[in-house]
Formats: C-alpha cells, structure tokens, sequence
C-alpha cells in the first residue's frame, strides 16, 4: 500500500474570535489517501495554517523538507520509519512546533489506515488493551465576570457531571494569568474559595483536579496558595507554572500537597524527557496531535511509565483526537484517567458537528471501542461547512 495524497482541511468556528482563550475554535483535519481506496483521520492542536504549511509548503533543502514530499509514496505501515525520516528532513525548520505538529496529525492518520487496513481498532495494534475500561473526567467549564458567577456556574457543572456518571472532573480556576478567564480579575484567596467550594459540591466520593493555567510566575508564590489545599484533596494540580519553568515545576513537585501536572504544550519525546527529568513532574499530559500521534506518544509513555509517573493526556479538540486519546490509554497501564467532554455538552458547534467518537460511555468509564482505525465517524458536510476562507500569505 502506498500513501497517494494528504489533502489538509484548515476549520473555523464561523465566530472565530481571536482573543479568546479555547484553542476549540480551530482545527487542522488531515484526510492520508492510499492507492487501496483507504483513507485515514488525523488532527492537530495548534495554529492550524502554520501546521498545514509545514505539510504543504516547498522544501528548500533536505534538512528543511516538505511533510508532503516525505510521506507521499511511502508504506503507510511503516510508522516508526516514516516518524524518524520526517523528524531528519524537517530537522532545520522543525524538531518542535507547528512541524511536529503536522507530523503527529499524519502519524494518527497512518495508525487510522493501518487499523482500517487489517480490520482492528487502533488500540489493538499498539499492543493491546491493558486496562480494560478508562475512567474520564469531565471539563467543567465556567462562565461568568465575577468570581460569584464564575464558582456557581463551576458548582453547577460539577454537579451536573455527577449527575451524569462521571466519577471525576477537572475545573478549571483561572481568576488571574495568561488564561485569565473573560475580564475577571481574582486573588490567590478567592481561588482557594473556589476550589474549596467545588470540592464540598461533588462531596468525597469524586477526583477532582484543578488547572490553573499557567497562574503563577514562581513556585514560592504557588506553594503559599496550594499548601492550604492539603484538606481538599486535589488529584492533580495542573500547569501552575509557566511551562518552561522546569526548575520551579520541580520544586513544586517536592513540597505541593499534591500531583502536579504539565505538558499539555509539549512536542515529542525530547521536550517530555526534559519536563520528566528536570521538572520532574508526577503526570505527563501528552496530546496525541501536538506530541507527534501515537508513534511518538507510545514513547513519551514508556518513558513516563520507566519513571514511574502518570499519563494523563491532553485533549481538547474533536471527535477525532478523543478517539485517539482513548485508544492511547487502553493501551497503556498508567493512565487512570482521560480528558473526555461528549460533544453534546460542547459550547464549540465545530466540535459538536465534526465528528463521533465512537466511544460508549457507562457507569462512569469508556469501554474499548470495536470499529477498525480509529473508529470514528466523519461528517463530511461539517468539513465542508466549516472550512476557512482560502488564505494567502
Ligand atoms: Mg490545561
């Protein structure tokens, strides 16, 4: 079998506004065609024109290759190989970002064909399904431009999580930082009431972990905060720092009252090796896409697993990465729980119409899913109704 084309759909929400903090808005669809009439689905979570010209834009040498020159023509079967000759002719202009990106779109649409190919889901070409349910958490999602509307709105969706089986939720409190939510403007003490009043809401029985996103400058000035959370029993405390604050992620993870978590943002084994060792992180949270599709996330996982760390990856885009994610942790033994919002609960119409996951969620966990590939179902409409404008540079 041999790949015959990679045709690459930029999407939009139709009110795409560029300030706002949900990378939901976008995405990069890539469709690998092969002369066996196989097609397989990918995507990526980055800036999608910059991921797509990494695949289309002329090579100008071989050390700063086109992705489309590298792949087309080549064994779809051949991931490893075809991972480590993309990664060596984009070494110049890639090894990082939009590039790795772009390379982890293909590499999930590859493992996507091969599973097509002999009939299997994803998860069984990857060795198996070492566990055989997943547990998700849900993405509570706040509203609201005060921090009384915004803890009763985050009150208000844990419960409804609840309500609807989850046995975990991760809430986002973000009163402050980059990722400050709208024009709220909090202090560290009234994200303390927060998080505490999200806790007595979902009771004990209820993982619960907080993303601050990337709130605080230095881990003296965290640490004076989440020391008082030692009662509230957070699983995990994610991306409190900035991400290459490596030092600080380790201090952090010696003396926090609990789990701290990072690498939503990060690109291969290299840059996770670094976040592991240095940072020394207690959960690795890969996005299949960005780190480099399941050729490169199996590695980041053994790495972890070695280390005797979590995974818990990232995922916040359609149907297609969900599936993805899913098919990642059944395959792996230390991965106690996914990012998992249905598209029915999504505020995101790009996400809700895109795709089905092809999951099956019950009694609060995932069961493995049976369809070959990924196993998902693309809507071809919504590709079409969502595409960007054409853009030129
Ligand atoms: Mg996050």
């Amino acid at each position: 079998m041999k790949i015959t084309a990679i045709e690459c759909h930029v999407l939009v929400v139709p009110d795409l506004k560029e300030n706002a903090t949900s990378s939901s808005q976008d995405n990069l669809v890539v469709l690998v065609q092969t002369d066996d009439g196989i097609t397989g689905v990918g995507e990526t979570d980055t800036g999608p024109w910059l991921a797509r010209a990494a695949i289309e834009a002329p090579g100008s040498h071989s050390m700063a290759m086109s992705l489309k020159d590298v792949y087309l023509g080549q064994d779809p079967f051949e991931t490893t190989a075809l991972w480590d000759r993309a990664y060596e002719a984009t070494c110049m202009s890639g090894r990082s970002g939009p590039v790795l990106c772009a390379m982890g779109a293909i590499d999930m649409a590859l493992w996507d064909i091969k599973g097509k190919a002999v009939g299997k889901p994803v998860y069984k070409l990857l060795g198996g399904a070492v566990q055989k349910a997943i547990t998700p958490y849900a993405s509570l999602q706040p509203e609201g431009t005060n921090v009384k509307t915004y803890t009763q709105t985050l009150v208000s969706w844990a419960k409804k999580a609840k309500k609807a089986g989850f046995r975990a939720g991760k809430m986002e409190c973000t009163l402050s930082g980059p990722y400050r939510h709208q024009s709220l403007r909090g202090t560290d003490e009234q994200a303390t009431e927060v998080v505490r009043a999200v806790r007595e809401a979902v009771g004990k029985d209820f993982a619960l972990m907080v993303d601050v996103q990337y709130l605080w400058r230095d881990a003296r000035t965290c640490l004076r905060t989440v020391s008082q959370w030692s009662d509230l029993d957070i699983y995990f405390l994610e991306t409190p720092l900035r991400v290459d604050n490596l030092e600080g992620y380790a201090q952090l993870a010696r003396e926090a009252p609990m789990r701290i978590a990072a690498g939503e943002w990060l690109n291969s084994r290299h840059e996770f090796r670094q976040l592991l060792d240095v940072g020394r992180v207690d959960v690795a949270q890969p996005d299949v896409g960005r780190c480099g599709g399941f050729t490169e996330s199996m590695r980041v996982c053994h790495m972890a697993e070695d280390r005797g760390r979590q995974i818990v990856p990232h995922c916040w885009k359609t149907g297609i990465g969900i599936a993805a994610t899913a098919h990642l942790a059944f395959a792996i033994p230390h991965c106690p729980f996914i990012e998992y919002l249905p598209a029915s609960l999504c505020d995101s119409a790009l996400r809700r119409d895109l795709c089905n996951d092809g999951l099956t969620f019950k009694d609060g966990v995932l069961l493995p899913p049976t369809k070959p590939g990924l196993g998902i179902d693309l809507n071809m409409d919504a590709l079409k109704k969502y595409r960007a404008k054409p853009m030129t540079i």
